[in-house]
C-alpha cells in the first residue's frame, strides 16, 4: 500500500508541475491589458498608434505572454519598471506580430543597463594577433537565452521610428535568427524551397552593402550591416520596420523576402 501512496503522490507532483505553468500563463493572458501599459505603448512605440485595432489586440496578447515568461533584470543600478518592460516587450513582439511561432521560446532573461555599457571584445588584426579590450555597446544578443540592452538607447530607438536605428528590433532579430540553430543571417523559413531565393537576395544585398561601406558610399542600411551576414539580417530588419517604403523602392527584392518572413507590411503603420 505504501509504495502505491508514494507513487500517487509522485504522479500528482508531476501532474501539477506540468499543469501549473500553463494555468498561470492562461490566467495572465485572460487579464485585461492594463490601461497604463497601453499609455506606455502609445508614448513609446509609434507604430502602435497607427495599427488596426485587431493588431493592437494581438500585440497586447503577445506582450502579456512575453512579460509573463521572461525575466527582466536591472544592471548597473537600474531598477526595472513597467515602462521598461512594456516598451522592450512591445518592440520584441512587433517582430512576431503575425508570425505563427511562439514568443521567443529560448529567451529567458533580459538584462537592462541604464545606458550604453562596456563589454569585453577580442580584436584580430591583419597579422593574426589577437588583442582583447572593452567596447561600448547599446545591446547584445546571446544564444544562451539572454539579451542585454541599454535602456537609454532603447528609448531613443523606439520613440523615433523613422530613422532606421532601433537597438531593440536589432537584438530581437538576432534572437529570431538563432531559432535556426545558428546566428548566421538565415532564420527559419516556412519551406525548404524558400532558402534558395533568400540566399540569392541576401548574398547580393550584403555584398552591395559591403562595397558601399568599403568605398564610403551612402546607403539606406547602416554600414554596420556589412560586418557579417548575421548583422546584415538584424540591420535590414531595423530598416524594414522603420523605413519600409524607402526599402520597398530601393531594395524591392529584399523588402519582399523580409515581408514573406515577418508576414507583415509595415508600410501600413507609416504615414
Ligand atoms: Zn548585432
Amino acid at each position: 500500500m505504501l509504495p502505491y501512496v508514494f507513487l500517487s503522490a509522485g504522479l500528482l507532483a508531476i501532474g501539477l508541475a506540468v499543469w501549473w505553468p500553463g494555468f498561470r500563463l492562461r490566467r495572465a493572458m485572460a487579464q485585461q491589458f492594463p490601461p497604463e501599459w497601453e499609455r506606455i505603448l502609445i508614448a513609446n512605440l509609434p507604430p502602435y498608434r497607427r495599427m488596426p485595432v485587431k493588431w493592437r489586440q494581438r500585440l497586447q496578447q503577445l506582450i502579456q505572454r512575453f512579460v509573463h515568461e521572461k525575466q527582466f533584470v536591472g544592471n548597473g543600478g537600474l531598477v526595472i519598471n513597467d515602462e521598461m518592460r512594456i516598451t522592450i516587450a512591445g518592440a520584441a513582439c512587433l517582430l512576431v506580430l503575425n508570425r505563427p511561432s511562439t514568443v521567443y521560446q529560448a529567451l529567458r532573461f533580459i538584462y537592462v543597463y541604464p545606458d550604453s555599457f562596456h563589454a569585453p571584445v577580442k580584436h584580430h588584426d591583419e597579422s593574426g594577433v589577437v588583442s582583447s579590450g572593452y567596447a561600448s555597446r547599446s545591446g547584445e544578443s546571446w544564444s544562451n537565452g539572454k539579451v542585454i540592452l541599454s535602456w537609454n538607447d532603447i528609448l531613443i530607438g523606439t520613440r523615433n521610428f523613422t530613422d532606421g536605428n532601433n537597438v531593440a528590433l536589432h537584438e530581437f532579430a538576432h534572437q529570431l535568427d538563432q531559432e535556426s540553430g545558428s546566428t548566421n543571417g538565415a532564420p527559419l523559413l516556412d519551406r525548404n524551397s524558400a532558402y534558395t531565393r533568400w540566399a540569392e537576395v541576401f548574398t547580393q544585398e550584403y555584398r552591395d552593402l559591403v562595397n558601399d561601406a568599403r568605398f564610403g558610399r551612402q546607403s539606406l542600411m547602416d554600414h554596420y550591416g556589412a560586418t557579417n551576414p548575421a548583422e546584415f539580417f538584424a540591420v535590414a530588419t531595423e530598416t524594414f520596420f522603420e523605413q519600409p517604403q524607402t526599402m520597398a523602392d530601393k531594395h524591392p527584392e529584399l523588402f519582399q523576402q523580409l515581408s514573406n518572413y515577418y508576414k507583415i507590411d509595415p508600410r501600413t503603420w507609416h504615414d
